[in-house]
């Protein structure tokens, strides 16, 4: 492969603009590499904004993470994305940042759910989240080793994401779309409730899928596997915690929120957002109260 190396550099550079104008990685957080061929790999630098990054600021290592070139210090998070390269011959390029949504998952080490966006099915299809090591070790690295070869994003628990691809425009939009999928997640939850697809509908989209020239871990299970497998998700993120939490606030001691659980219509302190939440809260728990739960 013959690449022009002053241009990767460019495209690093704006790649880690993009990267820190959508606020995927605060100070100095975040890394980008791209493979440059068998033995090279060009890298961003330690201890710099990834939103302020000169072409001369890249280095360059080879697979074990030995710096090759450029004055700055190469990542520290560079075994991360040898563990990457090393794995997946198919993938030329990878950036490791923390996306706040994703993020938000990664804390709460709530597992993706499937079949809820189609653009997420086809594009990224299943988002596994890996172990936590502390980062920079080659510990760290081999998390993520088991999850590289049925998927292009990973989350990292309590730590952000790694996402990778061809080339690294792919490879950074993996990161745009597991952070506004993540950001949805959390939306929908707070309007209401997640609702998946039906397997046929799920089928219909993983076909397209194929069509459209995407690998994808569940194109090689069996028959009878569970396309959506949402049951952890389900019981971890859609209820019944809600309401559970809403209860726990209304009986806190700090004299601001009113009401007892039957409190339908009643004016209540604060602004519209929290007459809004308030409203769906009793709307839920009368719901509950009347022994139908919340739709699935
Ligand atoms: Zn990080």
């Amino acid at each position: 492969m013959i690449v022009n190396e002053h241009k990767i550099k460019e495209q690093i550079c704006e790649i880690g603009r993009k990267v820190y104008a959508k606020g995927f990685a605060a100070a100095n957080d975040g890394n980008i590499s791209v493979r440059l061929n068998d033995r090279e790999i060009m890298c961003t630098p330690t201890m710099i904004s990834k939103g302020s990054m000169k072409p001369e600021d890249c280095c360059k290592v080879d697979y074990e993470g030995k710096q090759l070139a450029g004055t700055r210090k190469r990542s520290s998070e560079i075994l991360l994305h040898l563990a990457v390269y090393k794995n997946r011959p198919d993938v030329n390029a990878a950036v490791h940042c923390h996306p706040p949504y994703a993020t938000a998952f990664a804390v709460a080490q709530q597992s993706i759910p499937k079949c809820v966006l189609p653009e997420v099915e086809v594009f990224l299809g299943e988002v596994p989240i890996a172990v936590y090591e502390t980062p920079g070790t080659q510990k760290f690295a081999e998390t993520i080793v088991p999850h590289l070869k049925s998927s292009n994003t990973i989350i990292l628990a309590n730590h952000g994401t790694v996402t990778f691809g061809p080339d690294l425009e792919k490879a950074y939009w993996n990161s745009e779309i597991i952070d506004a999928y993540c950001k949805i997640l959390i939306l929908a939850k707070q309007v209401g409730n997640v609702s998946y697809f039906t397997t046929q509908q799920e089928r219909e989209l993983l076909e397209l899928k194929k069509r459209l020239g995407y690998d994808d871990i569940r194109f090689h299970r069996g028959e009878n596997c569970d396309l959506c497998g949402n049951n952890t998700f389900g019981r971890g993120f859609v209820e019944p915690e809600a309401p559970a939490c809403r209860v726990e606030t209304k009986t806190s001691s700090n004299g601001h929120a009113s009401g007892n659980g039957s409190g339908n219509g009643q004016p209540l302190p604060g602004g519209d957002l929290e007459r809004l939440v308030q409203a769906i809260t009793d709307q839920v728990m009368a719901t509950l109260g009347a022994g139908s739960g919340p739709r699935r």
